[in-house]
This record gives C-alpha cells, sequence and structure tokens, in this order.
C-alpha cells in the first residue's frame, strides 16, 4: 500500500516545525507530531543567534515575532574580567541582531508556519515506536493524548525528536565525536534588570549571558563546569546570584530585580554528533547534532540543518537525484557547517580562563571596533572561529613578534583549540536486522550508516 505521507516529521519545534515547514512549502505531503502541546515552553533559554535570526526572516516569519515584542539585540558586551570588548555583531542576510523569543512563542509561531505551508501537525501525540519493512523505516506507532493508538506510514521519517531521540534510538543511529556533558546550566527571568544590550560573561569556571527577552524580562543564564553540580544543586539560588556577583554589578543589578518565574536547572546537556540518516529515516536539529548550550547555537543549528535537510529530501523524493545521494550530501553539508562551532563550544565548555595566546589576541584588538566587532561575530555565528583564531588572522591581529611568542609559547591558543578536535568515537551503526515482509514495528539498532563524518 502507498504510504500516506511523503514525510512523517517526529517532533516539531525548532528542528521539526522548520522541517515540516520547508517541506510543506516545496509541495511536500507532511505530518509532524509531538507528543507536547503549542505553546508551550521547553527546557531552554533562546537566544537565536544572527545567522538563526537570518533565516527566520528569510521565511517571512521575523516580522511576526517583532511584532509580538521580542526585543532586537544589536549591541553586545564581553567581559572577561580584566578586558571589556563591546559592539555590533557583523550583520548575514542583511539581519543584524540576534533575537531570544520565549520558546513557547518562537515554537508556536514556527508550528502555525508549517501548519500555513500546509503541513498537518498533530499535538499530544507520543511516538512509541517505529514501523518498518526489510529493514527499511516506513511510518510511525504511537498513541496521541495518552489512549488513542496512531499508526502512520511515510516514505522518509524525520527524528526531529531532540537529544534523547527515540527515533535515533530505534535505527540504532552511531555517534561520533561525542564528549561527555560539561556543563550545569541554570538560568532564570528577571522584571526591572535593566540592559542596554546583551551581557556575555567570563570567569575562570563561570561563563554568563544576559539578554533582553519578551513581555520586558531579561533572561539571564549561568554555566559552571558539571564538576560543581553537587555543590550547585545543594543551593541553587544561591549559587546562582554568587555566579552573578562574579560579574561585575550584575549580581547587584539582579538582586534589585524582581524574579519571575522559578529558575530552571539542568545538567543534562550532551555533546555529540549521531549519523542523520538510512533507509527510511533522517535525523535533525538536536537529534542530529547536540552541543553544549554554552554557546547557544542549538536553535540557529537546528534551523540551518532544517535547510540542509529539507532540500535534500526535496530532491531525493522529487527524482532530481537519488534519496541516498541527497540525504549523504546533507550528512556532508551539516558536518562542514557545524563542526568549527562544535569545536569552540567544546572550548568555551572547559570554563578555562583565556590562556597567554588567547589574551595577546583580546588585547590587540584595543581600539579597533571593526575587528572587536568580528570577534562579538564569532559567538553570534556570522564569523566562522577559524576566521578569527586561524593562525594568518592572529598574526594579522597581533604582529609578527608577537605572533611568534604565540608560537613558542607554552598554552596552546583557541586557533589550536579550534584546529585540534576530532576525536571521533565508535559508533553504534548496525547492520539491518533481517528482512520481513509484513510492516512491523522496527527492532531498535535499525541502521545501515556506521558511525564516521561523511
Ligand atoms: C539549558 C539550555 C539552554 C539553551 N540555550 C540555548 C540558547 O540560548 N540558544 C540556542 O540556540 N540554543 C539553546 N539551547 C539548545 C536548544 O534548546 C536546542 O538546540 C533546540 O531546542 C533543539 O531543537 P530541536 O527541535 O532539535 O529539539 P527540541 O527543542 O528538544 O524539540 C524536540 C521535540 O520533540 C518532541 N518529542 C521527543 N520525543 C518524542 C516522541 N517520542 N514523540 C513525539 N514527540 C517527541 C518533544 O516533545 C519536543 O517538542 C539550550 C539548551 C538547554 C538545555
Amino acid at each position: 500500500m502507498a504510504p500516506t505521507w511523503d514525510v512523517i516529521v517526529v517532533g516539531a519545534r525548532a528542528a521539526g516545525a522548520a522541517t515540516a515547514m520547508l517541506l510543506a512549502r516545496a509541495g511536500l505531503r507532511v505530518l509532524a507530531v509531538d507528543q507536547a502541546s503549542f505553546p508551550s515552553d521547553t527546557l531552554s533559554s533562546h537566544q537565536v543567534q544572527v545567522p538563526g535570526v537570518s533565516r527566520l526572516a528569510r521565511w517571512g516569519l521575523l516580522d511576526a515575532l517583532a511584532a509580538a515584542g521580542t526585543p532586537p539585540t544589536r549591541r553586545v558586551r564581553f567581559d572577561a574580567g580584566d578586558l571589556v570588548l563591546e559592539g555590533c555583531f557583523p550583520p548575514e542576510g542583511g539581519v543584524d541582531a540576534l533575537y531570544s523569543p520565549r520558546r513557547r512563542l518562537l515554537d508556536a509561531l514556527l508550528v502555525d508556519a508549517a501548519r500555513a505551508a500546509g503541513a498537518e501537525v498533530r499535538e499530544n501525540v507520543r511516538v512509541k515506536e517505529l514501523t518498518g519493512c526489510d529493514g527499511v523505516v516506513t511510518g510511525i506507532a504511537g498513541v496521541q493524548a495518552g489512549r488513542t493508538p496512531v499508526r502512520e506510514t511515510g516514505r522518509l521519517v524525520v527524528g526531529a525528536d531532540g537529544k534523547h531521540s527515540l527515533v535515533a534510538r530505534m535505527v540504532g543511529a552511531g555517534t561520533y565525536r561525542g564528549r561527555p556533558a560539561a556543563s550545569i546550566a541554570c538560568y532564570g527571568y528577571w522584571s526591572g534588570l535593566a540592559l542596554e544590550g546583551g551581557e556575555l560573561y567570563q570567569r575562570a569556571g563561570l561563563a554568563v549571558a544576559a539578554f533582553p527577552t519578551n513581555d520586558d524580562l531579561a533572561v539571564v543564564f549561568v554555566a559552571v563546569p558539571s564538576t560543581e553540580f553537587d555543590r550547585f544543586r545543594r543551593d541553587i539560588e544561591g549559587s546562582y546570584v554568587r555566579a552573578l556577583h562574579r560579574c561585575g554589578d550584575l549580581g547587584d543589578r539582579v538582586r534589585g530585580a524582581i524574579p519571575v518565574e522559578r529558575l530552571r536547572t539542568t545538567p543534562d546537556l550532551p555533546n555529540a554528533f549521531r549519523v542523520p540518516s538510512g533507509p527510511g529515516w533522517a535525523l535533525v536539529g538536536d537529534a542530529g547534532v547536540v552541543m553544549d548550550p554554552v554557546s547557544a547555537q542549538g536553535i540557529g543549528n537546528a534551523f540551518r540543518d532544517a535547510e540542509l535537510l529539507a532540500q535534500a529530501i526535496e530532491e531525493g523524493l522529487g527524482g532530481t537525484r537519488s534519496l541516498d545521494a541527497s540525504l549523504a550530501e546533507h550528512w556532508r553539508l551539516r558536518d562542514a557547517a557545524v563542526i568549527q562551532m562544535y569545536e569552540l563550544t567544546m572550548r568555551l565548555a572547559t570554563y578555562r580562563p583565556p590562556g597567554l595566546a588567547e589574551r595577546l589576541v583580546l588585547r590587540a584588538l584595543a581600539g579597533r571596533q571593526a575587528e572587536i566587532d568580528r570577534f562579538l561575530g564569532v559567538f553570534a555565528g556570522t564569523v566562522p572561529p577559524r576566521a578569527f583564531f586561524g593562525p594568518a588572522n592572529v598574526l594579522r591581529l597581533v604582529g609578527a613578534r608577537i605572533g611568534a611568542r604565540i608560537a613558542a609559547g607554552s598554552r596552546a591558543p583557541m586557533s589550536a583549540a579550534v584546529q585540534g578536535l576530532d576525536n571521533r568515537e565508535g559508533g553504534r551503526g548496525r547492520a539491518p536486522r533481517p528482512a520481513s515482509s509484513v510492516e512491523r514495528p522496527l527492532p531498535e539498532g535499525n541502521s545501515r550508516r556506521q558511525a564516521q563524518s561523511p
């Protein structure tokens, strides 16, 4: 029997709703399901970096986000203790601001856009297993509102179901470049906290970000090494406030503000790449690549990945090339797009203070506004980390004499950090189970592709 849908997307937030929207706009029959209902929050602070905002603009959604009262952030202050840099983000695609929309607003906007494009989005549907035939995924089985059974078939099932993806687990998608969780994140909302722009603080063992968000609130995010977990959780509020007091006058300003909602805290912050496709399935967003939120890239990554995957699916199902070939190309493009930021994020998540070489580079920026803006653009995702911290640019910034000192120095500069990480882990990719001619629940571990880079 012909499948009902071209594509079934499991998960309908940043990655899933965006993928469903783009596929439906391309004329495909799309079903997206999520166990959540919308609008709803999820455990995530929500800076959407400039490239992500640029995609929202291109998709025609930025005006609605702004109209809902989401303030743009054009200026940012980077405070490393004895060194403070302030500037604006280099623009991308005509966008020069990041936005921090509440997830209940952003995700609902994407879900509405997917529906408006013609996708069917079903809420309160929990997928419990994949169905398959001859080792190929052919659909989903689950339950709606906790009781009504759901069974659907599609030519492709996309797992947009987040970092603990059921789809990835069921197909046994291999992982590589995995790193153990390194951080604890804790964030809260404050009323009456005046911010002139974004504020980023880096201290030994601490990273803090403060940004304006909807309803005239500020979201203040604190990250510390996961080795601090026991101490932090014994007194979450006290630990959070003490961390802010290490950040100039931010602690005092927060003390003078009004807390809104409870603090949210999590140590569940894995880092990994997963093989993103196999027979009848693909992964997008956190299900495919997840990284520590200390660099606040996940939503923008999800948008970029949605665009890359939707294009690959459109080509593959549309017949302009084989689906296998287009999904393999998606894998290559995805990894190439994300790897530098992943490496930088792993460096940030060590919570080590800048080494001598890094400090020399940062000091060399003093008074050079265009260079400061480019540096800030690294965090905003508009300047590739290697373009800034690569040897040629470092030499250009610090001059040949200091450059030679850096080269001879004992502490590795950040350029080494962003170039040196490539520790692939063996994956769990397994061969498909034996063929079966009837559609049935797919056993876990049904991936044909092994865990290695494309
Ligand atoms: C504390 C914290 C702070 C963060 N801060 C930022 C930040 O400032 N900026 C940024 O860009 N990123 C941030 N991130 C990362 C960001 O939250 C993620 O990268 C992003 O949400 C990924 O989107 P996604 O759609 O792939 O997955 P998710 O947002 O996790 O969505 C997955 C969806 O799948 C659904 N789902 C899961 N399983 C099933 C199932 N079996 N059946 C049906 N539905 C299912 C879930 O209900 C969920 O709605 C942060 C993350 C954390 C944890």
